[in-house]
C-alpha cells in the first residue's frame, strides 16, 4: 500500500455526519438573515496581504503571526482572509455599496489563521458574518444584536451578552493615556506579547488570554471614565434599546477591540464557560475603516459568529427531513428498485437504494440503521413488501402499487394530487 497523505493540521474535513447538523444550522441562518432582510455577498479567499495590514492593523496577532501569506507568481503579496470585513468593505466600496445608501449584508465560509490548534480554535474555521452600513445611530446595533440573540436562543446555545462603549477616537486617546500609565506602573508584571503592545497598541493588550495577566488588566481603568457626552448618550441609546427588546446584556467595562477604527459599541456573546476559546461571536462598530481603506466615510457596524464553536453548543438543532424510504433489493431486481425509487423522487420523496451486493440480513440492518420512515423490500417480478418505521407486520404489494402505498404512508397523497 501506498503512504498516506496526512491532512494539514488545524485543517478538518466535514464528513458527511457532521455536514447533516451543519447544513441544517446553516439553513435555518440564511433563513433568518432573510427576515432580518440582510443580502448575502459572496467574498473572495484571497486578498492583498496590504488589506489585512490596513484594515486588521498590523500591531495584531492576527497580522503579526497568524496570516497565510505568500507571493503569488507575479511577486504580489497576498493572503488566505483571516476574517471577512475587511473584504466586505473592499468589495464594497469596489462595488459601489456605501456611496448614499444602506446595507444588510451577510457572508459565510472558511476563514485561516496560523494559531496552535485545539478545541474550538482551528487553522481553517467557518465565519458566519453580518455587516451594516449607512447607519450611525445605536439603533442598527441593537437591530444586529437582537439578531445575534436570536440565533443563540432558537439554536438553544447558552451564552451570556458583554457590551461595551469605546467611544469616539477622541475619548480613546484620553483613555489610552490612563491606561498606558497604568500598564507602565506594573511593567515588570506584564508578559512579553503585552509590553510590545504598550507601546503600539495598548488598548490590544486588554485582549491577553494570559492568565497571570488577569489581575493587572481586571484593576486597570475603564474607557467609562474617559466618555464624552456624546459616548455617553449613543451607549444610554443601546442599552435602552436592548432592554426595550428584552436582550439580557452585561456591561463589560474593559471588552475592546484594538483599533483605531472602531467607534461607540462593542459586543460579545460568551460561552458559560471559563476557556479561553469561550466567545462565540463578537463585533463592534467601525465607523473609521471605510475611509481607511479609501472610501467616503461610512457609518459601519458588524460581528461574526464562529461556526465550530456555535456547532459544539447548539442543544436544540433544527429539525431537518430524515430519510424517507430505504429500498432493500437482489441484485437482479436492482434496475426495478432504481425505477421506483425515481417514481417516487418524482414526488420529492428523499429515497436510497441498497446497491451494494449483500446479503438480505445485512440489507436490512442498513436499512434499519438508515432511520428512514418506510422500507421496502423488493420480493419478485411480482411486488415488494412495504414496512412502516415502527410496524412488525409488511404489506404486499405489485411494482405498480407499491408508489401510490408508500405516498400513502409518508402521507404524501396531497403532492401526487397537486401534480
Ligand atoms: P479569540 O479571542 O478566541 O482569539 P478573536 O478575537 O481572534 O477570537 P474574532 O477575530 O473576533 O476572534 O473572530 C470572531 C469569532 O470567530 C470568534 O469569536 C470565534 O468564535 C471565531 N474564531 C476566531 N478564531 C478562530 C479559530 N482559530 N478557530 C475557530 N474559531 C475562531
Ligand atoms: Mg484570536
Amino acid at each position: 500500500m501506498n503512504r498516506q497523505v496526512a491532512g494539514v493540521r488545524g485543517v478538518a474535513a466535514l464528513l458527511p455526519a457532521e455536514c447533516a447538523p451543519w447544513a441544517a444550522v446553516e439553513e435555518r441562518l440564511r433563513a433568518l438573515m432573510e427576515v432580518y432582510g440582510f443580502r448575502e455577498i459572496r467574498l473572495p479567499i484571497i486578498e492583498r496581504t496590504e488589506l489585512y495590514a490596513r484594515a486588521v492593523g498590523e500591531a495584531t496577532d492576527i497580522v503579526e503571526k497568524e496570516m497565510y501569506t505568500f507571493l503569488d507568481r507575479n511577486g504580489d503579496s497576498l493572503s488566505l482572509r483571516p476574517e471577512g470585513t475587511a473584504g466586505c468593505v473592499r468589495a464594497g466600496i469596489e462595488g459601489g455599496l456605501f456611496h448614499n445608501q444602506t446595507q444588510r449584508l451577510w457572508y459565510q465560509g472558511a476563514m485561516f489563521r496560523h494559531e496552535r490548534p485545539q478545541k474550538g480554535r482551528y487553522r481553517q474555521f467557518h465565519q458566519w458574518g453580518v455587516e451594516a452600513y449607512g447607519m450611525s445611530g445605536a439603533a442598527i446595533e441593537a437591530e444586529l444584536i437582537a439578531l445575534g440573540a436570536r440565533i443563540l436562543r432558537e439554536l438553544g446555545v447558552n451564552a451570556r451578552l458583554l457590551v461595551n462603549s469605546l467611544g469616539t477616537p477622541a475619548c480613546r486617546e484620553r483613555y489610552r493615556d490612563a491606561l498606558v500609565d497604568h500598564l507602565k506602573a506594573h511593567r515588570d508584571r506584564l508578559d512579553e506579547d503585552s509590553v510590545r503592545r504598550l507601546d503600539r497598541n495598548p488598548l490590544r493588550v486588554l485582549d491577553s488570554k494570559n492568565p497571570a495577566m488577569r489581575e493587572i488588566l481586571d484593576a486597570a481603568p475603564a474607557i467609562a471614565d474617559h466618555w464624552s457626552t456624546e459616548s455617553r448618550a449613543h451607549f444610554a441609546d443601546l442599552t435602552g434599546h436592548l432592554r426595550a427588546l428584552g436582550v439580557a446584556f452585561e456591561v463589560a467595562p474593559r471588552l475592546v477591540r484594538g483599533l483605531d477604527y472602531y467607534t461607540h459599541t462593542v459586543f460579545e456573546w460568551v460561552a458559560d464557560e471559563t476557556l479561553a476559546q469561550a466567545t462565540i461571536a463578537a463585533g463592534g462598530r467601525y465607523d473609521g475603516l471605510v475611509t481607511e481603506l479609501g472610501g467616503a466615510a461610512t457609518a459601519a457596524v458588524g460581528f461574526a459568529i464562529g461556526m465550530e464553536r456555535l456547532m459544539g453548543l447548539v442543544t436544540r438543532p433544527p429539525q431537518v427531513l430524515g430519510l424517507g424510504v430505504y429500498v432493500m433489493t437482489p441484485a437482479a431486481l436492482q434496475g426495478r428498485a432504481l425505477a421506483l425509487a425515481e417514481a417516487l423522487r418524482d414526488r420529492g420523496v428523499r429515497v436510497e437504494v441498497h446497491l451494494a451486493a449483500a446479503s438480505a440480513k445485512s440489507q436490512g440492518k442498513r436499512a434499519r440503521e438508515s432511520g428512514a420512515r418506510c422500507l421496502v423490500e423488493a420480493v419478485d417480478e411480482e411486488g415488494v413488501v412495504i414496512l412502516a418505521a415502527g410496524a412488525t407486520q409488511g404489506d404486499t404489494v405489485s411494482w405498480t402499487d407499491a408508489v401510490a402505498r408508500i405516498s400513502e404512508i409518508l402521507g404524501a397523497e396531497a403532492k401526487i394530487d397537486d401534480e
